[in-house]
């Protein structure tokens, strides 16, 4: 088993930004698990399976093959067989993956490709129930969260720099309702673990998130040493 680190929180609190800097940091794979649950939003997408719809999307289960690779320490998703790494970063691929995400088929295909890097690498791996499922034991938790407001403010600079027109109460709303759906849903519901350390990016500068991050791991392995 590696020395793993789990990353939950909600969307846009910085996890994936913050998780490659700290992966590179200490010498560790990054994985990105919300990729894996895209993959699959983006089949039902272009198989025009309804979202809504949790028979189908579970019957399209069966046809789905998702493999997860590292190129030059990006990572990279295969479905089936087709790299989708580039495709996957939408708006309308991020709402499908969290409304298919609740339903148990979808999560119960991706649990043993999660755990079995896991087993394989030291790895930081981000995402909503990691620490609460998918790593109960791993070595050290964070919970990193921050305001809707902020969340939505990142993302509306994001999307404004990329030349992306859009408007910041519509990604305040969209944030909100992914935050019910991920919080209220039956299964792997996003909580904080009890043992995570939390950690709120609102009023901190990515430098000093990845900084607090590293240096927790960095006491954890010299705990685990000795
Ligand atoms: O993190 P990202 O925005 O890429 O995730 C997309 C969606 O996938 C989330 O809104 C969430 O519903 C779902 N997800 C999940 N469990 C994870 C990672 C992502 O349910 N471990």
């Amino acid at each position: 088993m590696g020395f793993n680190i789990a990353i939950d929180g909600p969307a846009g609190a910085g996890k994936s930004t913050i998780a490659k800097r700290a992966a590179r940091e200490l010498g560790f794979v990054y994985v990105d698990t919300g990729a894996l649950y895209r993959a699959m939003a983006l089949y039902c997408l272009k198989n025009q399976i309804d979202g809504r719809d949790e028979a189908a999307v579970a019957k399209a289960c069966e046809n789905m093959e998702i493999t997860l690779t590292h190129q030059k320490g990006e990572q990279q998703i295969l479905l089936n067989g087709e790299n989708v790494t580039g495709s996957i970063r939408t708006e309308e691929v991020g709402n499908m993956a969290s409304l298919i995400s609740a339903y148990p088929a979808v999560r119960a295909k991706l649990l043993e490709l999660q755990r079995s890097v896991a087993r394989k690498e030291d790895v930081i791996m981000d995402g909503r129930d990691i620490g609460t499922c998918i790593l109960p034991d791993a070595p050290l938790k964070i919970y990193l969260t921050a305001s809707v407001e902020t969340r939505g403010q990142r993302r509306y600079r994001e999307l404004t720099q990329k030349g992306v027109s859009c408007d910041l109460e519509e990604i305040c709303r969209d944030i909100r309702e992914r935050d019910a759906r991920d919080m209220n849903r039956e299964i792997a519901p996003l909580k904080q673990a009890e043992d995570a350390v939390l950690v709120d990016s609102s009023e901190m500068t990515i430098e000093e998130v990845t900084e607090r991050i590293v240096s927790c791991a960095r006491e954890r392995l010299a705990g685990t040493a000795g």
